[in-house]
């Protein structure tokens, strides 16, 4: 795939969650919109991955998400069995969250086996969720240093964590949702340049009511555009840049 062709890119979004899951498939391909279609559990990763076979931009990553542990945590050795058929694996990670924090040891447990079979296949592209968890996540990764390119999506922990996170090679998306808060916009300052992708996160994430689809992480070059002091098609050149690097890296 000619990766520089993309013109935009949403590194985190949950396709298969919207209505119209395979016109919107069809919608990146024309926009050119290099998508990472992340999944919640392995068994619906087949079918985002089915789709995405016949497209350029599209891929289909891997996961089983920490916010669904407590019902699907026996789905990882499905998933781990699945990693060899992937280059991509995501969403995982930990929520440390009052309404998740009960199962924080088996989302722990969860996390460690799937960077452990990350690493055992040679490492993986790997999007990560770290809310109020940021501290354990990168506890987990760097214990599982060869599981692969860990890319935490829209990181909220401290400033601290994140200095954490970009010493142990963590690369970073960030969305037009975490660029609403000065907090996520400081965040997003310390992170640098050749690490960050754009993402929207959608649907879980709205504009004016509405979910934001792949196209709207073009609000993420926007703002970045502001932060940085440059150029809108500045920004977009640097994302794309980025993404060719991380997808010639030669350990994922
Ligand atoms: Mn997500």
């Amino acid at each position: 795939m000619d990766k520089s062709a993309a013109n935009l890119v949403d590194f985190h979004c949950h396709l298969d969650l919207y209505p119209n899951f395979s016109d919107i498939i069809n919608e990146c391909e024309r926009r050119k919109i290099y998508t990472l279609a992340v999944t919640t559990t392995p068994r619906a990763w087949k079918k985002n991955n089915e789709l995405a076979q016949s497209t350029k931009y599209v891929r289909a990553a891997l996961g089983l998400h920490p916010q669904v542990i407590h019902q699907y945590h026996h789905e990882v050795d499905m998933l781990c069995s699945m990693i060899p058929q992937t280059r991509y694996v995501g969403e995982i990670g930990l929520d440390g969250s009052p309404e998740y924090l009960s199962c924080m040891e088996l989302q722990k447990t969860v996390l460690h086996k799937i960077l452990q079979t990350c690493a055992r296949e040679g490492g993986r592209i790997i999007s990560l969720h770290s809310r109020r968890a940021s501290k354990e996540v990168l506890d987990a990764l760097e214990h599982h240093s060869n599981a692969g390119t860990p890319i935490l999506h829209w990181f909220s922990g401290t400033q601290k964590d994140l200095k954490r996170a970009i010493s142990i090679g963590c690369w970073f998306s960030v969305g037009p949702s975490m660029l609403e808060s000065k907090k996520g916009c400081d965040l997003a300052l310390l992170i640098p340049r050749d690490k960050i992708l754009t993402e929207t996160d959608g649907p879980f994430t709205k504009k004016n009511g509405k979910p934001l689809m792949p196209w709207d992480s073009e609000g993420a070059i926007e703002k970045l555009s502001l932060l940085w002091d440059i150029s809108a098609e500045e920004v977009r050149k640097q994302v794309l840049t980025n993404l060719n690097t991380l997808l010639k890296l030669s350990n994922t």
